[in-house]
């Protein structure tokens, strides 16, 4: 059985593998790609050391360390945790199955669904959760933010660099982003806002052609776009651990004690899934828990030598 297993490759995990590493721990990272959420944002301009670096290159460069200190990654994605005696059963889903003694639950949080028709059908084909990953299809083209929220306003500027038109669609009299946000929203020519909407529908052959909004726009409630951003906030990714008996707060995030561990002895949580940093989800407050989850294993097992 391995001394420590991590599920997730973003900030939090990769820090604690860094970490694990180098007080010579033995683990395995699992996780289908390195960065996380890095990787969807755009420009990164608070994380120290960096006054200005893209997300896929921070993901890189963490990704580069923990390599460098020789982290076991696989790139596999986990479908269950299960408790067994003395640790944990990690199984992914291709059947693999590994056992660890303890477990390290890094794997952030999920982009909420419109849950309108159309939405799982045309994912991937005009419908898309990331302006970063998929904005460069967009050149050229026109497209819709469905949001009204700080990463909708982000993903509203990513597309603008690529597409002929973006236009946001949102509820209440203004977007919910930061006001600065709003005012360059207003001096681009490309942006285009629709208030006091909801898309009840995406529609396509093979990819999207239109939404249709609950309101009329130019005499139609069917609106002309090639592709759909929903960027309508994200929640914790606790799929994985339903049958654990993992303690969550109101909003289904893992609870977790001052050093990560959860009610379940041997099992942490790091990152944007915890309720820890006072709620306050970055890439420095995500490296900061799986840093300190990897020391609390650290000390533990020095304690039982
Ligand atoms: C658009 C946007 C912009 C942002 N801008 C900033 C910013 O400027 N500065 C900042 O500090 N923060 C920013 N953030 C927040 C920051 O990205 C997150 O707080 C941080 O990435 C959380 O790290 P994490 O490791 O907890 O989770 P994540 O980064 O979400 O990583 C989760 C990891 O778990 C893996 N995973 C998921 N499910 C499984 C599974 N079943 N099996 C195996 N692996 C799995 C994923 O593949 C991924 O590797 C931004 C977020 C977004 C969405």
């Amino acid at each position: 059985m391995e001394k420590v297993v991590i599920v997730g490759g973003g900030p939090a995990g990769l820090t604690a593998s860094i970490y694990l590493s180098r007080y010579k721990v033995e683990h395995t990272l699992f996780a289908p790609e390195v960065g996380g959420f890095m990787n969807e944002t755009h420009k990164i301009e608070n994380y120290p050391g960096f006054i200005s670096i893209s997300g896929f290159e921070l993901s890189q460069k963490m990704g580069e360390h923990a390599k460098s200190l020789g982290v076991n990654l696989e790139n596999k994605e986990i479908e269950k945790i299960e408790k067994i005696e003395g640790g944990f059963k990690i199984s992914d889903f291709n059947g693999g199955e590994y056992f660890a003694e303890n477990v390290i639950y890094a794997v952030g949080t999920i982009s909420n669904k419109l849950g309108v028709p159309g939405e799982k059908e045309l994912k991937g084909k005009g419908v898309s959760y990331c302006a970063t990953c998929d904005g460069p299809f967009f050149k050229n083209k026109e497209a819709v933010v469905v949001g009204g929220g700080n990463s909708a306003a982000v993903a509203v500027f990513i597309l603008a660099e690529h597409a002929n038109k973006v236009t946001l669609i949102h509820r209440g009299d203004l977007p919910t982003c930061e006001p600065s946000y709003i005012e360059e929203m207003k001096t681009n020519k490309k942006i285009h806002l629709i208030p006091n909407a909801n898309v009840k529908e995406i529609k396509g052959e093979n990819n999207v052609e239109k939404v249709v909004l609950d309101v009329e726009v130019e005499g139609s409630n069917e609106y002309k776009t090639d592709g759909v951003f929903i960027e309508i906030g994200s929640g914790p990714n606790t799929t994985l651990i339903k049958d654990l008996g993992v303690e969550l707060n109101e909003r289904g995030y893992v609870k977790v004690k001052a050093d990560q561990m959860t009610n379940v002895e041997n099992f942490y949580a790091v990152g944007d899934i915890s309720t820890n940093s006072n709620g306050f989800r970055q890439i420095i407050t995500a490296g900061a828990e799986g840093a300190i989850a990897a020391i609390a294993i650290f000390e533990k097992n020095k304690k039982k030598q």
